[in-house]
């Protein structure tokens, strides 16, 4: 999933759970590859049709059912934009607005026809679960360590997922990255039980050119880097898969649009910090968040 993971399980032996977690990681990353030309994602992306394994399948599903309830600010549809402007491969090209516009016309969930395991693509759509994947991958280990009695903290880039409670009784204490200098942290969130702590930053993944900034989180109404205003937004939820899809989703929306959403929403909560530093928290995390000054967003 290119980027750096690490497992802190807490068990009398944990080897046998670690490895069953990476086990379970490599098989989605398998699956779910857009690089690997092998992956069944990535034979469907080129033949525009095929059968995806079950999973893969209800990941699907699910990911375009958040597509429509954030009016289309997820998008898994959005690969051949990615491409457009050279992520997968590093080799980064700012489009034309003709090349924005010709990208477009093969994006959107309409694009997408599913009956269970079997999916077309029309148009050459192509699919794309880097929004969603890492938070996915979290759950089903989250899910099998749940089973086997294990507390743990997992970071998957910029996921966090913990698992039950701390053994010694403390809080889960999860740092959120200054976007403006992400080997730092702006504050922490404190938090118990299991949850997914996802954060979709502007820093994450970029490119420079000719002194402009373009980072990977792609607005599909422009083609474009989403200019929303903001550089982070980080998700508390109960499933990860939620918490990943959202945290892309909020950060295309922009402050007053995402503010909105939660409000409309029982589900989540929220971390956002816009392009002047500033930090707004919902009404939920106004009591887990330390180590900074924060506006907290009502209900
Ligand atoms: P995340 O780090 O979870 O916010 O996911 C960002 C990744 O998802 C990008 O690197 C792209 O591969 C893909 N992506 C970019 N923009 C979108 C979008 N609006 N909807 C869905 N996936 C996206
Ligand atoms: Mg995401």
């Amino acid at each position: 999933m290119d980027t750096v993971m690490s497992f802190r399980l807490y068990a009398e032996k944990t080897d046998d759970a670690a490895t069953h977690c990476v086990q379970l990681i490599q098989d989605l990353e398998q699956t779910l590859s857009v690089t690997d030309a092998a992956s069944p994602v990535a034979q469907l992306n080129a033949s525009g049709q095929g059968t995806l394994p079950e999973n893969a399948a209800q990941l699907l599903q699910k990911t375009l059912e958040l597509s429509t309830r954030t009016d289309g600010a997820l998008d898994p549809t959005v690969y051949l934009l990615v491409c457009l402007w050279g992520f997968p491969t590093k080799a980064y090209h700012v489009p034309t607005e003709a090349e924005r516009t010709e990208a477009l016309h093969k994006v959107g969930c309409s694009h997408v026809i599913q009956d269970g395991q079997t999916v077309i693509l029309t148009d050459g759509a192509q699919l794309d679960f880097g929004a969603v994947a890492k938070g996915y991958a979290a759950q089903c280990c989250a899910d099998y360590l749940q089973t086997q009695d294990i507390a743990a903290i997992l970071t998957l880039g910029g996921n966090v997922q913990t698992v039950g409670d701390k053994p010694d009784g403390a809080d889960w204490q999860v740092g959120i990255a200054d976007p403006d200098a992400p080997e730092t942290t702006l504050a922490t969130l404190h938090l118990r039980g299991t949850n997914a702590i996802v954060t979709s930053g502007a820093y994450q993944r970029y490119f420079l050119k000719n002194g402009v900034r373009y980072h990977h989180i792609l607005d599909p109404v422009t083609g474009a880097p989403a200019e929303s205003g903001l550089t982070s937004v980080t998700i508390v939820a109960a499933d990860g898969l939620l918490a990943d899809a959202l945290s892309t989703a909020l950060f295309v929306m922009g402050l007053e649009e995402a503010s909105a959403f939660w409000r409309a929403s029982y589900d989540f909560e929220a971390v956002f910090i816009d392009d002047a530093g500033k930090i707004f928290v919902t009404e939920g995390l106004a009591d887990a968040i330390f180590d900074c000054d924060y506006t907290v967003i009502p209900r």
